[in-house]
């Protein structure tokens, strides 16, 4: 019997794994995967969450990743660009932020147990094909598609919405140092500088089956900066994205990461929220009260959600959308008002009468289908 058990090794189990060891926790992690654990990413770790790794000691010095100072939105000639209130963040590669992540782990006395696939859930601990490992605190941190929320009946009703991602790297120099959002009828391209000489490029969209390059299609500046670059990985895809949780806790387990319900990459915001719930669900297993994370889980996520709930709204409606982005480009600093509000770092007000929530607002009076899905 040790103290955490923890089923999946991802960026949000170790950041649990690594935040209970700080807190004196004997600490198992296992998961089905070998490292180099890849996944389809975004990669841009936003500046909230490069401080909390940072708290925890993860070293992210060493590793090649690139910073970003802010976000540019684009979309046919309109563009809008905003830096984020005196921070930075990080392009990381996938690969690149679970070394890291699990170096520190490992230093911190980590038990890590990889290709160790987990089977089921009882009161005890994690079924395994090795048997049962057993833990006072149980922690489900098996990504979006969660089966321990499932065997734990935590799974919440199905989406309405539907909406899936691929991603590609390009070999070359990022072309700048903010993340771009390039917005076209239905779907997103996140373009992320992610190292040196290394680009991400995120898709996001609803609706059918589609290929990376069909859906690079609708972005034909973005498309045509990058042909002829070299393509320096495999296509990875993921959905549907959004993927709802009844509750976080039951009895001693908890989820935590995508398991403990995801809405949509269209923030870029899981990994920061992740490791926001992490440190969350340790103060609250070092207090013996799983409540305790319950609220915190609430609070972290409320916010964040209200503003992906927003933008998704914007995104499917596209002459909503394009109200917006004319706001935006129309003047120059709201961009950055409307990033220090997904911050927090300000209010609502921050973005003032001719501000992108009240125009939002002022649609959604006139709508009520639209007050509806938002
Ligand atoms: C297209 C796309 C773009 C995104 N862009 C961004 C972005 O730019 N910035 C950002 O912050 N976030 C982004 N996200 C969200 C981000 O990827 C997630 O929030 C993050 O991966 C959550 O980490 P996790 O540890 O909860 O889950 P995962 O990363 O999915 O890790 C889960 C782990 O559990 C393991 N596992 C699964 N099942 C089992 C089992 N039965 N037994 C044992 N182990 C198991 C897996 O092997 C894996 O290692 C994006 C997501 C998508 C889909």
């Amino acid at each position: 019997m040790v103290n955490v058990v923890i089923a999946g090794g991802g960026p949000a189990g170790l950041a649990t794994a690594i935040s209970a060891r700080l807190e004196g926790f004997e600490v198992t992690v296992l998961d089905g995967a070998r490292p180099p654990i890849d996944k389809a990413c975004g990669e841009g770790l936003m500046p909230d969450g490069v401080s909390v790794l940072e708290s925890l000691g993860v070293d992210l010095q060493e590793v090649n990743s690139h910073p970003f100072r802010g976000i540019r939105y684009l979309d046919g000639h309109l563009s809008a660009e905003g830096v984020f209130p005196g921070a930075f963040g990080l392009g990381i590669r996938r690969t690149e932020l679970h070394r890291a992540l699990r170096c520190r782990a490992e230093g911190l006395g980590v038990d890590l147990r990889w290709g160790m696939r987990v089977h089921g859930v009882t009161a005890e601990g994690f079924e395994t094909e090795h048997g049962v490992v057993r833990g006072r605190w149980l922690v489900g941190a098996d990504g979006r598609a969660s089966r321990v929320r499932r065997w734990s009946s935590l799974d919440g009703r199905r989406a309405r919405h539907r909406r899936f991602g691929v991603r590609r790297h390009f070999e070359l120099e990022p072309w700048s140092d903010l993340v771009e959002v390039h917005w076209a009828d239905g779907r997103e391209a996140y373009v992320t500088p992610v190292g040196k000489r290394l680009v991400g490029v995120a898709l996001l969209w609803s609706g059918a089956t589609a290929t990376f390059d069909d859906l690079l299609a609708s972005f034909p500046n973005l498309r045509q900066r990058l042909e002829n670059t070299p393509v320096a990985s495999k296509d990875r895809g993921a959905g549907p994205l959004e993927q709802r949780c009844r509750a976080v806790i039951n009895g001693n387990l908890a989820l935590v990461g995508d398991a403990s319900g995801y809405l949509d990459a269209i923030t870029g915001e899981g990994l920061a929220l992740s490791f926001r719930q992490a440190v969350a669900l340790v103060e609250a297993m070092a207090a013996g009260d799983l409540e305790r994370y319950v609220a915190a889980h609430r609070r972290i996520v409320r916010y964040p959600n209200r503003i992906t709930r927003l933008l998704l709204l914007i995104e499917r409606h596209p002459r909503l959308r394009r109200r917006v982005m004319r706001s935006l480009a129309a003047d120059p600093k709201l961009m950055s008002r409307f990033l220090a509000l997904k911050m927090r770092v300000e209010g609502p007000r921050v973005l003032g009468s001719g501000g992108l929530l009240p125009l939002a607002a002022a649609a959604l009076r006139g709508s009520p289908r639209m007050r509806a899905e938002l």
